[in-house]
């Protein structure tokens, strides 16, 4: 593999550790610190699937947090510093932090992006109107940036918890859902113009990734998730990497999970 040719492209990891939003427990804050130290940890290294050394490629770099710790202030402290890197022509990946984040980033991602499409992998469709009383609540990202008409098009992968009210929400904003009972139609997706891809890790079965604060049974593999990475048709501009909560997790095994999306998603965007 010619590393070279891959360099102009630049990539940039950063954390977002707000977990202020999540309804159920807290924990998600912890998750940038350790997705970091389960993609250095030494029981494993830098090469992705398709052989590209990330070790040695300096296209890519991880930048500090950001600041969240004024919850008040939190979303326009994501916004801004997201809306920053875009203005560099970075491709950003983001490391949650709850669901929450993906709203603000959407915020800044739609002033350079006018026809994105959001490929969004999820337990949950996230599409609440409120919920407790928050409508800023990880469980209502997507209402938001549907309102906002943030993105064009909206996939979500893996649901196996629709309600009532939230499918009236999918036919409202003219969601398309794939459900997990349905999850092969997934093979089939295609995209038209930037895809930006959101992955709350309770996509996946709690056998996978038992460190999320919803178990939901029922759910894909860590190979159905990387499949979805690597087949990938269209054009990924960003990512987040949501909802890991270290506190939930058994010997780390979920933050090698989210390491190993982190680092295949990065070889899907230098390909
Ligand atoms: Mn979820
Ligand atoms: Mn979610």
């Amino acid at each position: 593999m010619n590393n070279k040719k891959l360099i102009e492209k630049n990539i940039v990891v950063v954390g977002a550790p707000l977990d202020s939003n999540s309804s159920y427990k807290k924990g998600a804050a912890l998750a940038p610190a350790k997705i970091k130290e389960a993609l250095h940890c030494d029981s494993s290294n830098l090469w992705t699937e398709d052989l590209i050394d990330l070790g040695t490629l300096s296209g890519w770099q991880i930048r500090p947090d950001i600041d969240v710790s004024d919850e008040k202030s939190a979303f326009n402290q994501i916004e801004g510093e997201i809306d920053n890197l875009l203005k560099e022509n970075f491709k950003v990946i983001t490391l949650g932090g709850d669901h929450s984040i993906t709203f603000p980033i959407m915020r800044a991602f739609a002033k350079y992006y006018k026809n994105l499409s959001i490929l969004h992998l999820d337990a949950h469709p996230d599409l609440y109107d409120e919920l407790d009383g928050n409508r800023n609540s990880h469980a209502c990202p997507f209402a938001r940036i549907m309102e906002a008409n943030l993105a064009v098009r909206l996939v979500q992968v893996g649901i196996r918890t629709m309600t009532g009210h939230l499918k009236e929400q999918v036919d409202k904003f003219g969601v398309e859902v794939i459900a997990m009972k349905n999850i092969s139609a997934a093979k089939n997706l295609c995209f038209d113009g930037p895809v930006y891809m959101s992955i709350d890790l309770d996509c996946l079965d709690p056998a996978y990734a038992p460190g999320v604060s919803h178990h939901e049974p029922g759910g894909m593999s860590t190979r159905e998730v990387l499949e979805i990475i690597q087949n990938l048709k269209g054009t990924l501009v960003g990512a987040d990497i949501v909802e890991y909560n270290p506190e939930q997790d058994l010997n780390g095994m979920t933050g090698m999970v989210a390491a190993k999306l982190l680092k295949e998603i990065i070889s899907r965007m230098l390909a």
